[in-house]
């Protein structure tokens, strides 16, 4: 039987074990960090195709249940005026709605449905190395200097991959997009808490969102126009230093944002990264996927639904080709327009520059006029993308047409 390794315990790991699993292939997920992973702080929004993703490998449910959906947005300016609603994902059909979690436990829910399921997933195992100069397969060389050994070694390990580079030392790094995104969470937010939407401000300075989740605490994130924060930085910056940086860019803000955050027991800050393009997918028997061969800036709000997408699609190659070259190829031919366009498509949401007063004024007049004129399912081709698991591997580029 084939036997991956699969470097990374975060999103694409663990669902990519259970997705070979049922293509009848074996595997070992090697997580870097003891528990968790990086970042475990933010909370993230997975959408229908994501869902649909994971529904193809009988997997949904936990998440589903985990989640709590959120599938209108509300818009304000920040001197107050409301813009509109829309539905989260542009309202385009699909079995799943937007559902809000926080990425712990996301990590929890998927790792404990592997282990339910069999799938071994050793912690503090961080990849350093590879030695492909083997008669057949590819052993992975971990910090401790311990080693194993596989068919094939899928690169699951996130935005700063090891594997990445393995693959391809000159591949890009990848790119601070200048905008840092603090999460937090308030348990007695000056807010009504209003279960299953999300309100948006296009404030003065900076977009601040937030949702209630079902226990009635408010979820928030803003992104802060700002130079990349260093490791230190985001390790030991205080509780209060947090809600000074973000309060400074809210106040002005007719809105209850500062209130939000001040009132807030925890607040994690992340840096916003993308990579435009990864030349080399794969090299031999190794493989990048998930954010290590596209990570999109947060904007999209569709990294994680996309990392389950890949690791599925992926499975159905290597089941349906043996040779993992040949699966590789395959795989990246059906991925790599869809991923790129999304990765070009968040950093177009983006935007750092603080707009002067009639910046803003024309920028909520055409919210408020797009928002008026209804529902555009612009993010079709997102959303409705569907994985058809009895169907060959091959045929998985003509859903992509379809959802265009
Ligand atoms: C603030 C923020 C908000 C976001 N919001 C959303 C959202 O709403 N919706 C959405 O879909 N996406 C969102 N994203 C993007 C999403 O988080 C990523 O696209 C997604 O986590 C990618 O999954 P992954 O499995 O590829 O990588 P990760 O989830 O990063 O997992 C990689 C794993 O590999 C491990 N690892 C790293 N190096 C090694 C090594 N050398 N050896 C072994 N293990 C290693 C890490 O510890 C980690 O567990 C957001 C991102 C940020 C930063």
């Amino acid at each position: 039987m084939t036997k991956a390794l699969i470097i990374g315990g975060g999103i694409a790991g663990p669902v990519t074990a259970m997705a070979l699993q049922k293509a009848g292939i074996d595997s070992v997920v090697y997580e870097a960090h003891e528990t968790g992973a990086d970042d475990v702080g933010a909370f993230m929004t997975i959408m229908n195709n994501g869902f649909d993703a994971l529904h193809a490998i009988d997997a949904d449910k936990p998440v589903l249940e985990a989640s709590f959906p959120a599938d209108r947005a509300f818009f304000w300016s920040g001197s107050g005026k409301k813009l509109g609603e829309a539905p989260i994902g542009g309202g385009t059909a699909g079995a799943y709605g937007p559902h809000t979690i926080k990425r712990a436990e996301l990590y929890r829910v998927l790792h404990e449905e592997a282990t339910q399921r069999g799938i071994q997933i050793e912690h503090g195992e961080r990849l350093d190395d590879v030695d492909t100069d083997l008669d057949q397969g590819v052993a992975a060389i971990f910090a401790d200097g311990s080693r194993r050994k596989g068919d094939l070694l899928i690169g699951a390990d996130g935005i700063h991959s090891a594997t990445r580079v393995l693959i391809d030392p000159e591949a890009p790094e990848p790119r601070y997009t200048g905008t840092v995104v603090l999460c937090g969470y308030a348990r007695q937010a000056p807010v009504d808490p209003v279960p299953g939407v999300y309100r948006m401000i296009y404030g003065k300075r900076v977009f601040f969102a937030y949702t209630t989740a079902p226990d009635g605490e408010t979820w928030w994130f803003v992104n802060l126009p700002r130079p990349e924060l260093s490791k230190a930085e985001l390790a030991a910056t205080s509780l209060e230093e947090r809600k000074r940086q973000a309060t400074a860019l809210l106040r002005r803000d007719r809105s209850p944002a500062a209130g939000i955050v001040e009132a807030s027991e925890q607040i994690r800050a992340s840096n916003g990264y993308d990579i435009a393009s990864t030349p080399r997918w794969h090299a031999g028997r190794m493989i990048v996927i998930g954010d290590a061969a596209h990570a999109a800036a947060p904007n999209a709000g569709h990294g994680a639904s996309m990392a389950m997408e890949d690791a599925v699609v992926l499975a159905k190659c290597l089941r349906d080709m043996p040779e993992p070259v040949a699966a590789f190829r395959a795989y990246e031919q059906q991925r790599r327009e869809r991923v790129e366009r999304l990765v070009a498509t968040s950093a177009k949401m983006g935007g750092t520059a603080t707009p002067g007063p009639m910046k803003r004024l024309i920028r909520d007049m055409a919210i408020s006029k797009r928002l008026k004129s209804g529902p555009r399912n612009t993010a079709a081709w997102l959303t409705q993308y569907h994985i058809d698991w009895d169907a060959s591997c091959t045929s998985q580029r003509s859903s992509i047409a379809d959802s265009r």
